[in-house]
């Protein structure tokens, strides 16, 4: 069980800009944008990092993906968008608690940094 900020946004202790809910996730709008549109997908279930998920999840990881396609095209990302899962030290992740941030509404560039 991890507690993270992702933890108190779910709870509503904290205020966040949420553009999606449903029993599984939670979708809401990056604090700090790296695109014009930067919105992240997480798990109600704090599964703090990918590397965590077992396969037991895999109904929860499947939903997600498809959430997250769900939430790019109404965020009218009809031109393409990037999907990014930052897992661990290496990978840059910073709030341990499974996230996928959807960036679009501008060109990406590759390979990223
Ligand atoms: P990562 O570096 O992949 O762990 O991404 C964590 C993301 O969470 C960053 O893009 C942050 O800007 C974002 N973030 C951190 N705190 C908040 C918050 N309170 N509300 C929305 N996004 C947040």
């Amino acid at each position: 069980m991890s507690e993270t900020i992702f933890s108190k946004i779910i709870r509503r202790e904290i205020p966040a800009d949420i553009v999606y809910e449903d029993d599984l996730c939670l979708a809401f709008k990056d604090i700090s944008p790296q695109a014009p549109t930067h919105i992240l997908v997480i798990p109600k279930k704090p599964i703090p990092r990918l590397s965590d998920a077992t396969s037991n999840d895999h109904v929860l990881m499947g939903h997600l993906l498809l959430k997250v396609r769900q939430v790019a095209e109404e965020a009218g990302l009809s031109n393409g968008y990037r999907v990014v899962i930052n897992n661990g030290v290496d990978g840059g992740q910073t709030v341990d608690h499974l996230h996928l941030h959807i960036l679009g509404d501008r060109q990406m560039q590759w390979p990223p940094g």
